[in-house]
């Protein structure tokens, strides 16, 4: 079956060192919005969420504990658990902390995936489908960049296939952001893009979950107006990310939504 889908670059990212100037941008594939079906899942029915991880060799997330002895893969749980607690939903989420419970495939060698043959991929690894009671999330890590008509993007760290529960990270994005900026901001600024593409999955910003207040940024696609919030888009260069990064990195506090964006939230019912 043949998808009809559009495209919209979602946020820039900008990041410069000595010699040359790198953009990391992130972009979201529109199937318009987050589907009805999907969201009455999410904030009516399920009791139960679960994240699957699928790394292609040589494209394998970071892993292991930060400095404060938490694993880096605690920070999404957090945020996924900030958003039902707000709501007062009891769901039981299931987010991997290890290699050893992510699963690992043979690299296609693929030098570009278009948002088709990332959705492909998704399906011939087997990713369920969403029941009634189970939200099912995959995030693909793979080799290789992300393809947009004929542009080859170089500098996209991750997207969701919007009005799916499909998200890919770049890894050499992220290795590349590793030797701009050192192991320790990609490993932050990977939990960060992972928490910002299971946002837009979610329904942010205006994307099937309704606004509370108006904090929709819409000249740049489903974004945040307010720059502290994981949700933001800027495009005056990495300046503010890579402070938003230490600020994690720092402070330890791990709720990277903004107030606007739990508001959303905790008001929506479906
Ligand atoms: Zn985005
Ligand atoms: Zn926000």
């Amino acid at each position: 079956m043949k998808k009809t889908v559009t495209f919209l670059i979602c946020a820039l990212l900008l990041f410069s060192c000595g010699r040359k100037e790198v953009t990391i941008e992130e972009q979201v594939l529109i199937n318009k919005i987050q589907t009805p079906e999907n969201l009455n899942i999410f904030y009516n029915s399920m009791t139960n969420l679960t994240v699957q991880v699928i790394y292609e060799t040589g494209a394998e997330p970071y892993t292991g504990k930060t400095l404060r002895d938490k694993y880096y893969w605690q920070l999404l749980e957090d945020n996924l658990q900030s958003i039902f607690t707000s709501r007062n939903q009891t769901v039981a989420l299931t987010v991997p902390k290890t290699l050893t419970e992510m699963t690992e495939i043979p690299s296609d060698q693929k030098t570009t995936w278009t948002a088709e043959e990332i959705v492909a991929k998704a399906e011939a690894v087997g990713n369920p489908k969403s029941e009634t009671t189970h939200a099912r999330f995959v995030i693909l890590f793979l080799n290789g960049h992300f393809k947009n008509g004929e542009d080859v993007a170089t500098n996209v760290i991750g997207l969701n296939v919007t009005g799916t529960t499909v998200i890919a990270i770049f890894k050499d994005v992220v290795k590349e952001m590793a030797n701009l900026q050192g192991e320790q901001i990609a490993k932050f600024g990977e939990q960060s893009t992972l928490v910002h593409e299971m946002g837009h999955a979610l329904g942010l910003v205006n994307n099937g979950v309704p606004l509370s207040s108006s904090h929709h940024d819409s000249e740049h696609g489903a974004h945040c107006t307010n720059p502290e919030c994981v949700m933001y888009w800027q495009n005056e260069g990495g300046k503010d990310f890579m402070q938003f990064l230490q600020k994690i990195m720092q402070s330890g506090d791990t709720v990277l939504y903004g107030q606007e964006c739990i508001d959303d939230f905790k008001k929506y019912k479906p």
